[in-house]
């Protein structure tokens, strides 16, 4: 199954791709959590996004689609994958399209995760992210055992950066002008789903497998 999660920054993609990601057992590919492990390896790839991520703008295209190019060659990839935050522009999208392409494959599932924007601001000032596994929990809605401990790995969990209200609308803004248009262009292809992502978060697993099937 190939898959991709669209939706708003906060709308549940990581949560909801990690479990789908385990239920059907294919990679989660998050082109965030790359940046992110680029970040704290101090990269130059690391250096250059993350003048970027701390604005709240979009890494520039060019130095996103070749990593999941790449990312998509590997052979865990080859039964199936689901990409969270990658397309997030039309460009990216037609570049995965070739990409995928010259694999001989395709989508077969786009799935849009519908939050409206006064949730969104709410609940990413409750995410706490582990800083040393990048596992997401939020203090109301998904929180760990023990506060502020990630219950995988024991790391510390703290508040993004780029999760600080000034810097949410921010990135609502750009998810608005440059990737919503992401929408037509799965349901001109046919291949769009969406589900209502204001639910509880097993709710929203729930309708997402039932669309997809067993
Ligand atoms: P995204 O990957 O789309 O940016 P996340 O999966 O990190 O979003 O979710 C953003 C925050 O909202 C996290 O703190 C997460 O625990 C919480 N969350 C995700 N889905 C729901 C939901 N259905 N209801 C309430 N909170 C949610
Ligand atoms: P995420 O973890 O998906 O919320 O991504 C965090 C940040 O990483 C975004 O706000 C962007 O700055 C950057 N980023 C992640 N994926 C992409 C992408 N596909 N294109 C451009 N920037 C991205």
């Amino acid at each position: 199954m190939r898959l991709i999660m669209l939706g708003a920054p906060g709308a549940g993609k990581g949560t909801q791709a990690k479990r789908v990601a385990a239920k059907y057992n294919i990679p989660h590919i998050s082109t965030g959590d790359i940046f992110r492990a680029n970040i704290k390896n101090q990269t130059e790839l690391g250096l250059k996004a993350k003048e970027y991520m701390d604005k709240g703008l979009l890494v520039p295209d060019d130095l996103v689609v070749d990593i999941v190019a790449d990312r998509l060659l590997q052979d865990d990839c080859k039964e199936g994958f689901i990409l969270d935050g990658f397309p997030r522009t039309i460009p990216q999208a037609e570049s995965l399209d070739k990409a995928l392409l010259s694999m001989k494959t395709k989508i077969d599932y786009a799935i849009d995760i519908a939050v409206p924007d006064e949730n969104i601001v709410r609940r990413m000032s409750g995410r706490r992210a582990c800083l040393k596994c990048g596992a997401t929990y939020h203090i109301k809605y998904n929180p760990p055992k023990t506060e502020d401990i990630c219950d995988t790995c024991l790391g510390e969990i703290v508040l993004r950066d780029d999760d600080k209200e000034e810097t949410v609308l921010k990135r609502l803004g750009i998810y608005h002008e440059q990737t919503k248009p992401l929408i037509d262009y799965y349901n001109a292809q046919d291949i769009l789903i969406s589900v209502d992502g204001t639910v509880d978060i097993d709710d929203v697993t729930k309708s997402i497998i039932e669309i997809l099937g067993v």
